[in-house]
């Protein structure tokens, strides 16, 4: 069964960096603007996969299509984050996940190696995931592939989860 992508988060913060990076293993340094939907197959624990992965705006239209949510922020960018927080009440109140089922969401903290600009701490964005139940990474969509490459894994295995629990 598809899985169903959204990757959300306000402007700037490396939403098609990091689908790029992870799609074709690349940093290009310049993305547009467009809206746009991929599908890729990726083999986790041995199974394969098809992701539908959606370069969204901030929009709420694709909560309702969405198995699983990749929410980013720049770490060098408090409101950013701020918005996340958002989404997650967003995403909590449009869609009626059950209580004992883990929300399929991954917070990213991106732009890890710009650390020298930080205003947002790992630990702030490891204290919302907890809080709201998601996993979270910091990553570095310039300079790392397996990060990236962990990020969509750990949501894989989060709609699986949810699959199994319904
Ligand atoms: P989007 O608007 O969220 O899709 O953001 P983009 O993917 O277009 O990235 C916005 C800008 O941030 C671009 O200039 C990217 O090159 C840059 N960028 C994205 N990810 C990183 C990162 O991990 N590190 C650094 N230093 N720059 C990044
Ligand atoms: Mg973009």
């Amino acid at each position: 069964m598809d899985a169903n992508v959204v990757v959300l988060g306000t402007d700037n913060v490396g939403k098609s960096a990091l689908i790029v990076r992870f799609l074709t293993r690349r940093f290009i340094g310049e993305y547009g603007d467009i809206e746009s939907l991929y599908t890729h197959n990726v083999v986790v624990d041995g199974r394969e996969q098809t992701l539908n992965i959606w370069d969204s705006l901030m929009c709420e239209k694709r909560v309702q299509w969405a198995d699983g949510f990749v929410l980013v922020y720049s770490i060098c960018d408090r409101s950013s984050f701020n918005a996340v927080s958002r989404l997650i009440q967003i995403i909590k109140t449009t869609r009626d996940f059950l209580g004992f089922e883990k929300m399929p969401i991954v917070i990213v903290g991106n732009k890890r190696d710009l650390h020298h600009r930080r205003t947002v701490l790992s630990e702030e964005g490891r204290l919302l995931a907890l809080s709201a139940d998601c996993q979270f990474y910091e990553v570095s969509a310039a300079e790392n592939y397996h990060s990236v490459l962990m990020v969509f894994h750990g949501l894989v295995d989060r709609i699986r989860e949810s699959r199994v629990s319904v």
